[in-house]
């Protein structure tokens, strides 16, 4: 399970198990099970800067082809990977049906997935952004260029 929360911190170091536990306080249900592991098995934490990866062109070698967060990392403030990667999934499935080689399809389905792949990693940047810039205005903090884009 992946989780958002979005505190203020100054400077960039890992927090505890025990920090991390505390900004779960009163969350009932799978929450309290995931706060309790915090403190229990804090070697269990991915603890990394939002990152964002867009894999230029082609997305295939041969017949074999990338999709999903291998091809486009968005940060998680769209809420959109997961469907953008299901969406992926059912637009190669109806490509690779057609009646033509497999790697016209292929091509097909690039053309039809990147755009909406940039866009939807621009406008999660863009929420991210102004999101981070808010809090850290609230809080007296410098501005911390939020997101991290990983050239690919
Ligand atoms: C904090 C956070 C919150 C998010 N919130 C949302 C949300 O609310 N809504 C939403 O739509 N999306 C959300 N996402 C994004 C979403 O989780 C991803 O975009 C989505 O899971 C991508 O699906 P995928 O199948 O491409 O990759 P993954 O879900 O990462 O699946 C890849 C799988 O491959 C396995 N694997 C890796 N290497 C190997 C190997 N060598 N051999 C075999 N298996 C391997 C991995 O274990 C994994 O199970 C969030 C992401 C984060 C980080």
């Amino acid at each position: 399970m992946s989780m958002l929360v979005v505190t203020p911190e100054r400077g960039v170091s890992r927090p505890s198990g025990e920090t991390l536990a505390d900004h779960l306080q009163g969350f009932e249900g799978p929450l309290a099970q995931i706060r309790e592991r915090l403190v229990d098995d804090p070697a269990g934490i991915v603890y990394s800067p939002p990152v964002e990866m867009n894999l230029p062109l082609p997305w295939h070698r041969g017949r074999v082809m990338v999709l999903g967060d291998v091809a486009h990392t968005a940060v998680p403030h769209l809420t959109q990977g997961a469907a953008m990667a299901i969406e992926d999934a059912v637009v190669l499935a109806d490509e690779v049906t057609r009646d033509r080689h497999v790697v016209e399809s292929l091509r097909a389905v690039e053309q039809l997935r990147h755009p909406p792949a940039v866009t939807a990693g621009f406008v999660a940047n863009t929420i991210a952004s102004a999101l981070f810039d808010l809090l850290n205005r609230q809080h007296g903090l410098p501005s911390s260029g939020a997101c991290r884009r990983v050239a690919a």
